[in-house]
């Protein structure tokens, strides 16, 4: 068995894993590239042989993890696509929003080059291969081992991370693999806690996107996001909450509707500002079996956002704009989690500077984008060509955090490293691989590997 990592190798976009054995040849994953040179990269690469794959198996829906996939589709990929039924739901929704944002962009950018005379460009792919890519997609249970290839079978286990976020657990050859995903943390008030995997294995390969430090716990995490929310209703103003529309936006109403139940704050009106965080809250009413036992038995009663007295899902930008009419106190959830476009810029827009305003920050800031500038304390920011006072309060909660923190990590690999398998660390910057590699040496005594793109591991 050979594998060679095609993205996640020294940083946390693009995941792919090309799985070749004697009999047949499989992919794990195939993400967008999201940063700098992403034009470029985001390619089939060379050596991969979309045509000659005998499957696709994806982890979980996440973009960094299936936002190439259409590729495959214009390249000749005649094999299916598994994941999990609710990791095939949400990449659905979130290959239909990549497709559109390209096509906007495209259109944008496309304006200014034919009034320069320039080529037009064109998106990595559209609705259509979308569509073409969705007619692959062949479920896959959790929990047992299932032929997906000649010669190779897979066993899904829960990650944790998202919703259907499924650990990978590959046997061909006489040799076996586990890909952990992305795994999240433990005590998520909503998800199942990563599965524990007691399998002897020859090769892990380990996310390591927090490899170099740990979380703040969940509760005392839940304790501020309370404060901030009873003040806000002291003040009267309105809390932004920049949010990713798939987990985290969930996440927020199911704690809101909880401190909404135990008394600590008086109800008010909440807005989910996001047509695909509204569509994706559908996919997460579909599957309370994939939630933990107290928030299955809410899904399943209708209650698990009780509490919430007035929840309004903004699916037009009219429903969005008539939000600005709104007095506080309220909640508005709205992308992109970085304040780098979408409907909580214009939020941001008419709420920013007044003092009653709080704007809640509940996710990572990357260095350059508004929301950055904003926890650094910007005094004014620019929006749409005009300076805009910072005067809102600013918090900001790191324990929403979807990713597993290092001793969770740890502890995850610890029913494998029994076994002594090699260790392989991905998806994360060179500093938290290394990190957490000098963890596993100094716990478990096994050298973990740090491949590059394109690497061969061979097994
Ligand atoms: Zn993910």
């Amino acid at each position: 068995m050979q594998i060679i990592p095609f993205g996640a190798a020294g940083e946390v976009t693009g995941s792919a894993y090309l799985v070749t054995t004697t009999n047949a040849r499989i992919l794990i994953d195939f993400g967008l590239f999201q940063g700098e040179d992403d034009d470029v990269r985001n390619v089939v690469p060379q050596g991969l042989e979309p045509q000659n794959l005998d499957a696709v198996v994806i982890t979980h829906g996440h973009l960094d993890h299936v936002g190439r996939l259409p590729l495959l589709l214009k390249n000749g990929l005649r094999g299916p696509i598994y994941g999990t039924p609710a990791s095939l739901a949400i990449a659905e929704l979130i290959l239909a929003d990549s497709a559109g944002i390209q096509q906007s962009d495209v259109d944008h950018a496309n304006r200014r080059r034919e009034r320069a005379g320039l080529p037009l460009l064109k998106p990595l792919y559209d609705d259509n291969d979308v569509a073409r890519t969705i007619r692959r997609f062949k479920p896959l249970p959790y929990n047992q081992f299932v032929d997906v290839a000649p010669g190779i079978s897979a066993c899904m286990y829960e990650a944790g991370h998202i919703l259907g976020s499924a650990s990978i657990s590959l046997r061909a050859d006489d040799r076996s693999v586990v890909f952990s995903g992305d795994i999240g943390p433990h005590e998520v008030p909503y998800l199942r806690d990563p599965a524990r995997i007691t399998e002897t294995v020859d090769l892990v390969v380990l996310e390591s996107t927090y490899g170099n430090r740990d979380h703040r716990p969940r509760s005392e995490t839940l304790a501020e996001f309370t404060d901030v929310v009873s003040a806000a209703v002291h003040s009267g103003g309105k809390i932004l909450v920049p949010a990713f529309a798939i987990g985290r936006a969930q996440e927020i109403l199911y704690q809101l509707a909880a401190i909404f139940r135990s008394g600590a704050v008086q109800p008010f009106p909440v807005y989910l500002d996001s047509p695909l965080a509204i569509r994706a809250l559908e996919v997460y009413r579909r599957h309370p079996e994939l939630a933990d036992r107290e928030a299955a038995a809410l899904i399943r009663s209708g209650g698990w956002l009780d509490g919430i007295e007035q929840l309004e899902l903004c699916v037009s930008s009219n429903d969005s704009r008539a939000i600005n009419d709104v007095r506080g106190p309220c909640l508005i959830i709205a992308g992109s989690g970085m304040c780098t476009g979408g409907r909580i810029v214009h939020h941001l827009r008419h709420n920013l500077w007044r003092r009653e305003t709080v704007v809640l920050f509940v996710g990572y800031q990357a260095v350059g984008t508004p929301g950055r500038r904003i926890i650094d304390g910007a005094q004014y920011v620019r929006i749409f060509g005009d300076d805009i006072a910072v005067r809102a309060r600013v918090a900001t909660l790191g324990g929403f955090s979807a990713h597993a923190g290092r001793s969770e990590l740890l502890a995850w690999l610890e029913p494998l490293a029994a076994a002594q398998p090699r260790v392989v660390l991905t998806h994360g910057e060179d500093t938290a691989r290394a990190a957490l590699a000098d963890a596993i040496r100094s716990r478990y005594n096994i050298n973990a590997e740090v491949p590059t793109f394109g690497e061969k591991i061979a097994l």
